[in-house]
């Protein structure tokens, strides 16, 4: 798998692909990380890639000539102004307060793809004409970032530890939160050693070695976590 990301900060990105599990995967190939400074597709020599907007207001916005310009060159000019590109193995997406809600659901989605572009907007945001050209909007929260650097590191951390043969066996992506015995729910307690620190013991249950109680405790104690923390999950269906 591939993963393009458009940013005018890749400096504030690059450090986090270069630790740990991500840089695993790109050692192995199992995922190539392609990073793309917006400002080498500037309309002038001063680096200009923004403007003020349209009726006034605060901040500056992106400029659609300049994403486009990018994104054609990433797509080996594939992609024209009012076309999106159809082709199920490619997503182009906008990080945006205002998109979709970005969830596992959305990650196990991205890591079927061949290749993803992600556009990191900053300042006031991007030119709404964008849109014309990108597949979706997403968002990683209800909170307003000042740039989608974050919200790029985010997606491709979670998109990435699903990738086949990026986690080893025992950190495999199994019965995780939002995907406990294939209910969305939130994960279980977990307990290591010591089994008694300062009077606060480990349940007896998890030192029986009966799994299929262990199972059922497990169980039920995710949903009532989920009760407490996230009980908007218990009305959904999965
Ligand atoms: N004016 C925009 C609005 O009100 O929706 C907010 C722009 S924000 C300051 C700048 C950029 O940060 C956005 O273009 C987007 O790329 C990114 N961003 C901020 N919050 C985000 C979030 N919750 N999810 C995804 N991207 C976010």
């Amino acid at each position: 798998m591939k993963i393009t990301v458009l940013t005018l900060f890749p400096k504030m990105i690059s450090g986090f692909f270069e630790e740990s599990i991500i840089k695993r995967a790109v050692e192995k190939k199992l995922v190539e990380i392609e990073l793309v400074n917006l400002r080498d597709f500037a309309i002038d020599e001063y680096g200009t890639v923004d403007d003020r907007p349209y009726g006034g207001g605060a901040g500056m916005v992106l400029r659609v000539d300049v994403i486009h310009k990018a994104l054609s060159k990433i797509t080996n000019d594939k992609l024209q102004m009012t076309n999106k590109i159809k082709n199920s193995k490619l997503k182009i997406v906008l990080t945006s307060p205002r998109g979709k809600v970005f969830d596992q659901g959305k990650a196990q989605e991205y890591s079927k793809l061949e290749h993803l572009i992600i556009i990191a907007g900053h300042y006031e945001g991007v030119d709404e004409r964008v849109n014309e050209f990108i597949d979706e909007e997403v968002s990683i929260g209800d909170y307003v970032l000042t740039g989608g650097e974050i919200p790029v590191a985010v997606i491709v951390d979670s998109v990435v530890r699903l990738i086949s043969g990026v986690l080893k066996k025992e950190e495999a992506v199994r019965n995780e939160t939002f995907d406990i015995d294939g209910k969305k729910l939130l994960e279980y307690p977990h307990y290591t050693r010591p089994e008694n620190f300062e009077g606060l013991k480990v349940p007896d249950v998890l030192l029986s070695g009966n799994h299929k109680e262990i199972e059922e405790w497990r169980l039920n104690k995710a949903e009532e976590i989920t009760k407490k923390n996230r009980p908007d999950l218990l009305d959904r269906k999965k």
